[in-house]
């Protein structure tokens, strides 16, 4: 009897396998469409900056309006855009219309678009970045190229090199989600990032560990020497902010203060306009 259970949920292993493969399979044949039907929108989440008490920049996160699916989150579709290498021309669409979209805004407000390892590595990405700031006339230095610390595991000489082409640009460049990769902190005394991006999981442990505290200082102080500018990601709460300012943060993004918004919501913050016609940035 044992025996014959453990046959049957082998198979039932091996078909409910065979399902996710299908759907994935699905997916991939959906997102091969979803650039030319239209289907992907960038988002925008504010971030904002303590001391000048305003937004400062926004940073654009994907979405796809999928026709039967409704609106797919990027953990969806990400990786197998990158499994696929999708990721290069969907990843080019998202530069060029954060550019876009960004050369719209008050000129101190700078766009931050996330870039994936594979986009990185690519030798495309170069020239993909010149077009998209010269067909959008955008400042260079309006726009943030964030990156995460999985490109020092190998190549770091590689990888050197590529951010100082593409800081030759004159785009700005983040370190996102620090603290959750690659933890060696020797590739931060290599590049000069602008700006370093506290990952989430830290803000979250603010309240429940007193060690969290720490960390986030000596992520401040070290960032503060090293001339990088700090953002917190993931605030949720005004206590986590009350922390993240004594600790020296420059800047913070999260639901305290915004979730990720649709353009037309944006434009209307950029207004001075919440939903409720309340005033909210000093743009
Ligand atoms: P990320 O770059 O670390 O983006 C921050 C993520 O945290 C976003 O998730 C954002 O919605 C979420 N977030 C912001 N504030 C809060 C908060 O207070 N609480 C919680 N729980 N979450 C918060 P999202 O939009 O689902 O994006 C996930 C990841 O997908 C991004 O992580 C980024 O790595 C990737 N991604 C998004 N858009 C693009 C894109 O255009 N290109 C590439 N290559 N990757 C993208
Ligand atoms: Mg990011
Ligand atoms: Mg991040
Ligand atoms: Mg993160």
């Amino acid at each position: 009897r044992a025996k014959n259970e453990g046959k049957g949920s082998y198979r039932f292993f091996e078909s409910a396998m065979d399902a996710e493969a299908q759907e994935r399979r699905r997916i991939e044949i959906d997102l091969h469409d979803a650039l030319a039907k239209g289907e992907l929108e960038l988002y925008f989440q504010p971030l904002f900056t303590l001391s000048q008490n305003r937004v400062t920049a926004f940073e654009a996160l994907m979405r796809w309006n999928h026709p039967t699916r409704g609106l797919v989150p990027p953990v969806n579709f990400i990786p197998l855009a990158e499994d696929t290498g999708l990721i290069i021309p969907i990843g080019e669409w998202a530069i060029r219309e954060a550019c876009r979209i960004a050369a719209q805004w008050p000129e101190h407000i700078r766009v931050a678009v996330n870039i994936s390892p594979i986009q990185f590595r690519s030798p495309a990405l170069n020239g993909i970045i010149l077009n998209a700031l010269a067909e959008s006339q955008l400042a260079p230095n309006r726009l943030e190229l964030e990156i995460t610390e999985s490109l020092f595991i190998e190549n770091v000489e590689a990888t050197l090199a590529s951010l100082h082409n593409l800081r030759g640009l004159g785009v700005r460049v983040a370190l996102d989600d620090f603290g959750t990769g690659y933890s060696s902190l020797s590739y931060l005394r290599a590049f000069p990032f602008d700006k370093i991006k506290i990952d989430r999981s830290f803000i979250v442990d603010l309240l429940a560990h007193d060690g969290a505290t720490a960390i986030i200082k000596s992520i401040t102080t070290l960032a503060e020497a090293l001339g990088m500018e700090t953002t917190a990601e993931g605030v949720e709460n005004i206590d986590q902010l009350d922390i993240l300012r004594d600790q020296g943060c420059n800047q913070i993004q999260g639901y305290y203060f915004s979730k990720p918004l649709p353009l037309g919501e944006v434009n209307k913050l950029l207004l001075g306009l919440g939903e409720d016609g309340q005033a909210r940035v000093a743009a």
